[in-house]
């Protein structure tokens, strides 16, 4: 059988399927490139049988033509990181066990001797393809597809397999609530080695026979001027980059900022995920764009779980509730359903659950509970839709014997004038057990003292919730995704 993403794709041909800044392809072009790439990584053998192929690519027709080939090949995508300095990029083709690099040649100084040192066959974008293109495999959808490294709170990143059957639900899933058809076109900000950029935006548009138009990297004033042509109808982002292009129209004239607010409220839908959206990004960005975000929860190992409705009422603060083909439920630490309006840690079960962590079946069959997916994630069910207390084991924070959630403080901290952004995070102390400790960046030529900020937040929170140490950053340490690497915080506290 052929891959369904494929045999949709021959329905839409002459459509366009990936947009750049070297120009428009179709998805007639999008099946012909990679299936030289499938002839090209086959090497006259029938099929890669699940071989890994890691490929290190910028956002463009040539990433998405390699990872189609890839997968037309029999392969499993090993997608790497642009930005990920060589001991990372290494550990991942060699957990992986990746037999295939494949890199653009900007990557090839750091990519080749890793190829070199390990014996490992290295291949080039620019490299010639193959006009004959070989009789290529049919892909059982049960076969592993993909390998996402994620990176837990502790240890080092573990590889999520997920099959081409996982990722068809988790496609159908999305396309299904937010109704995605073949007229939407999106613009595609997100790095391409993680779920949301690779699923929620990529594939999704490539299932719909939409428009993805991508950009090489992300650019606040290149966003701005895409929006601004006022030919979009969906994007999606991380709340950082929300953040950026707040600040971008904040710093344009008021004839550029009519502009675009005009492109933002020609789109139907904007999105935001993978972290906590602060609710004063999505005021700000209701006030700029017209747009209130759809917020929703999820997960490498479990795709998207929780949406806000496409057409309902949202909620800021909330994502919302389970989505098609999804199964959420709430459950105590002795593994018991919770009563209603009582925090659980949320649970998943849906056929875009993941097979997998790649060779590690202690630490697979760990985070399963009778079938259930365990996220590690704290929620709660307030009037019908699920509000996100945060990680377990980084933002549950237990001082004094009280539970209480970063997330929530942090909600409050960014509520002060002087504080631009903030991180809580729990430290090991004798007293308390744990303390609520924030690293704040202030707003330019502001001060703030412990003493200060504690009599103000005691107005606001419980005083077992305000923070008993504070640091004030530059900046806060960020992963790839633009997420803050609270571990990297706590570090900075000890
Ligand atoms: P990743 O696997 O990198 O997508 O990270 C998944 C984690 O991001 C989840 O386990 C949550 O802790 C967090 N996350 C994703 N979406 C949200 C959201 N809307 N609100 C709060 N946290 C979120």
């Amino acid at each position: 059988m052929n891959l369904p993403l494929i045999t949709r794709a021959q329905e839409h041909n002459q459509r366009t399927a990936i947009i750049t800044d070297v120009g428009a392809f179709t998805y007639e072009d999008l099946l012909n490139f990679s299936s030289q790439i499938a002839t090209s990584l086959l090497q006259n053998a029938a099929d890669l049988e699940e071989q890994r192929v890691a490929f290190l690519i910028p956002p463009g027709f040539e990433y998405v033509a390699t990872q189609w080939g890839i997968w037309r090949a029999g392969g499993v995508a090993v997608p790497l990181c642009t930005v990920h300095p060589r001991p990372e990029l290494e550990y991942v083709i060699i957990n992986s066990g990746a037999s295939i690099i494949i890199a653009h040649p900007n990557f090839e100084n750091i990519l080749r001797p890793i190829a070199t040192e390990h014996n490992l066959q290295f291949i080039l974008t620019s490299d010639a393809l193959p006009n004959n293109i070989a009789r290529l495999p049919e892909i059982e959808i049960t076969k592993r597809a993909l390998i996402l490294y994620t990176s837990g709170t502790t240890g080092k990143p573990k590889g999520v397999v997920t099959t081409h059957q996982n990722i068809q639900a988790q496609v159908t899933s999305l396309i299904t609530a937010w109704e995605w058809t073949s007229s939407d076109r999106i613009l595609h900000v997100l790095p391409l080695h993680h779920i949301h950029g690779i699923i929620n935006v990529l594939t999704c548009a490539l299932w719909a026979g939409a428009e993805c138009y991508m950009l090489s990297k992300f650019d606040s004033e290149l966003v701005w001027q895409r929006i601004c042509d006022g030919d979009l109808t969906l994007f999606m982002a991380v709340p950082t980059i929300y953040v950026k292009l707040i600040a971008a129209w904040e710093n344009a004239s008021s004839e550029r900022q009519q502009i675009m607010t005009a492109g933002c409220e020609k789109m139907r839908l904007m999105v935001s995920g993978s972290a906590a959206l602060p609710v004063q990004v999505l005021e700000k960005w209701q006030k700029i764009s017209g747009h209130f975000l759809l917020e929703r929860y999820g997960m490498t190992e479990i795709g998207m779980a929780l949406s806000n409705s496409l057409h309902g009422q949202r909620y800021s603060g909330y994502v919302g509730q389970p989505l098609p083909q999804v199964e959420v439920r709430l459950v105590d630490d002795n593994g018991k359903l919770v009563p209603p309006e009582t925090p659980g840690e949320i649970q998943v079960k849906s056929p875009g659950v993941f097979l997998e962590y790649w060779q590690n079946p202690q630490a697979t069959a760990k985070t399963f509970q009778d079938g259930w997916f365990c996220t590690g994630d704290l929620a709660v069910i307030e009037k019908g839709n699920y509000r996100i207390l945060g990680r377990m084991s980084v933002d549950i924070i237990k001082t004094g014997g009280y539970k209480v959630s970063a997330l929530e403080i942090e909600e409050v901290l960014r509520n002060h004038p002087d504080i631009q952004e903030c991180a809580v995070v729990s430290v090991a102390d004798s007293e308390w057990g744990e303390r609520v400790c924030a690293a704040l960046v202030l707003n330019p030529q502001r001060q703030l003292t412990l003493e200060s900020l504690r009599s103000w937040a005691k107005e606001q929170l419980a005083v077992y919730k305000v923070p008993s140490k504070i640091l004030i950053v530059a900046e806060l340490p960020r992963n790839a995704m633009g997420k803050v690497t609270k571990p990297t915080v706590v570090e900075l506290f000890c």
